[in-house]
């Protein structure tokens, strides 16, 4: 269990942590796992820093409430400052990771919809490592290898997960972006929380879209990754 932070930049304190894994599971998409210091909710995020140089980034947590290990998935942006140095670390290194925090809880009295795209799929891997089910999820990706966890999801939503392809290999269970997907349905229910993570543009879009359907506002919980 974790001690003192090895690393404290305003109000981010930072731990030492060691690489246990890490796998470039697409192109340019990695996922490493690295040890369990603290209590982790589903929903949590972490803050990241390769080395005490640069400001640390924020990474939704992917893996379960009760799983030994913790682990986060990236998409590596080659001009950026930390995604480079994290997707050359090797097993055995150290990094720094700060406590898992955050508001984007799932909600235990209303069934959710999930809604993601590209690595925004991490947050909901988690929530269903650690039990929750929603009554559908919907993760919008170019080609198969970017649905991540795609068996688990359908072992455990069956039908109600659903694959949103815009790629043309026609792995998809709809062909098509999310938000498409959501203007085809007449009905959308109105009781339901509404979960969005994934970048601006598509949370934003899909948030415009499912107000315009007529879900109250206060039924959407975004999660950006900026
Ligand atoms: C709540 C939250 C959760 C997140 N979860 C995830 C996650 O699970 N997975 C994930 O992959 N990402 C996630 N992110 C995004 C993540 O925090 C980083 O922003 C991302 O990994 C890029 O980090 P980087 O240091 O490699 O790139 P950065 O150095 O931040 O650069 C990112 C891009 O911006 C460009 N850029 C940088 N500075 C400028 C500038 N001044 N002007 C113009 N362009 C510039 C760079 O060239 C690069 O293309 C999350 C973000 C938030 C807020």
């Amino acid at each position: 269990m974790a001690k003192a932070a090895e690393y404290i930049r305003g109000n981010q304190y930072l731990f030492n942590n060691t690489v246990i894994g890490l796998e470039e599971v697409a192109e340019g998409k990695f996922l490493i796992q690295f040890e369990k210091q603290f209590e982790l909710k589903a929903g949590h995020v972490v803050a990241v820093a390769v080395d005490q140089s640069h400001d640390p980034r924020i990474y939704s947590v992917c893996s379960g409430e009760k799983d030994e290990y913790m682990q986060i998935i990236f998409d590596l942006k080659e001009d950026g400052l930390l995604t480079p140095q994290l997707s050359k670390l090797k097993i055995g290194d150290s990094f720094f990771v700060s406590k898992p925090y955050g508001s984007f809880m799932p909600d235990t009295e209303m069934p959710m919809w999930w809604i993601a795209t590209g690595t925004g799929i991490a947050p909901f891997y988690a929530m269903m490592r650690s039990g929750y089910r929603a009554e559908k999820l919907l993760h919008g990706g170019r080609e198969a290898d970017l649905f991540y966890f795609d068996r688990e999801f359908k072992s455990a939503l069956k039908e109600n997960y659903i694959r949103c392809s815009t790629g043309n290999d026609g792995m998809g269970d709809f062909f098509g972006r999310v938000t498409s997907y959501l203007d085809k349905e007449d009905q959308l229910p109105k009781h339901n929380k509404y979960y969005l993570c994934g970048r601006a543009l598509m949370v934003v879009e899909v948030r415009d879209l499912l107000i315009s359907k007529g879900i109250p506002y206060e039924n959407i919980i975004s999660e950006i990754f900026f």
